[in-house]
């Protein structure tokens, strides 16, 4: 694997959905691209892996911690919004629907993967409940999304905390991240007490 371009098709390969035929096209692709194209591209994926990181509170992605939405004084402190993933924060500070906190459980319980709650970051969401009226559960409407849902709804009510669905007229098996801006809006305003 000394070839340079077989190494740079090899790791492109590597991506999701980049196949070896996508893999090979892209290196052709980029051997052809003047270099300081490449090297933009080289320097964008190295600035990502070293200048961003997980929140120490939320796990939102940031380069400063704790992230904006955990010190942003204007925010509504008693409520915390549940998602799965970091990219799914976006979608809902888009909407304007949703002033409060985040909590990234970094993925979402999948018995057939093996992914149980341990696996999650449910003891640091345990760890910030004290003052918080309102958990807002906005992980996925699918098998995975429903069923982490429940599992947090059966931990946080005995609590006396308000838990509350995203009201779904999402399409059933989405994802929160393809949803579009006015349907994930009415999700939030019409949320529902589980
Ligand atoms: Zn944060």
């Amino acid at each position: 694997m000394s070839d340079p371009l077989a190494r740079l098709i090899g790791e492109l390969s590597r991506l999701p959905s980049i196949g070896p035929k996508t893999a090979t096209r892209l290196a052709h692709y980029l051997l052809k691209v003047p270099a300081s194209e490449a090297h933009a591209l080289a320097v964008a994926i190295v600035d990502v892996k070293e200048k961003l990181f997980h929140c120490s509170i939320c796990n939102a992605i940031t380069a400063v911690d704790p992230c904006r939405y955990c010190t942003d004084e204007q925010r509504d402190r008693s409520r915390i919004c549940i998602v799965e993933e970091p990219f799914n924060i976006e979608p809902i500070e888009r909407t304007g629907e949703y002033h409060g906190l985040y909590h990234v459980l970094l993925g979402a319980l999948s018995p057939h993967r093996g992914i149980g709650p341990d696996r999650l970051a449910i003891t640091p969401l345990l760890g910030r409940l004290t003052g918080i009226a309102e958990i807002v559960l906005a992980t996925n409407p699918n098998v995975e999304g429903e069923a982490t849902a429940l599992y947090l709804a059966r931990v946080l009510k005995p609590r006396g905390i308000l838990v509350t669905r995203l009201a779904f007229g999402m399409p059933v098996g989405g994802d929160i991240e393809y949803t579009d801006e006015v349907t994930l809006a009415r999700s939030l305003a019409g949320r529902r007490e589980m």
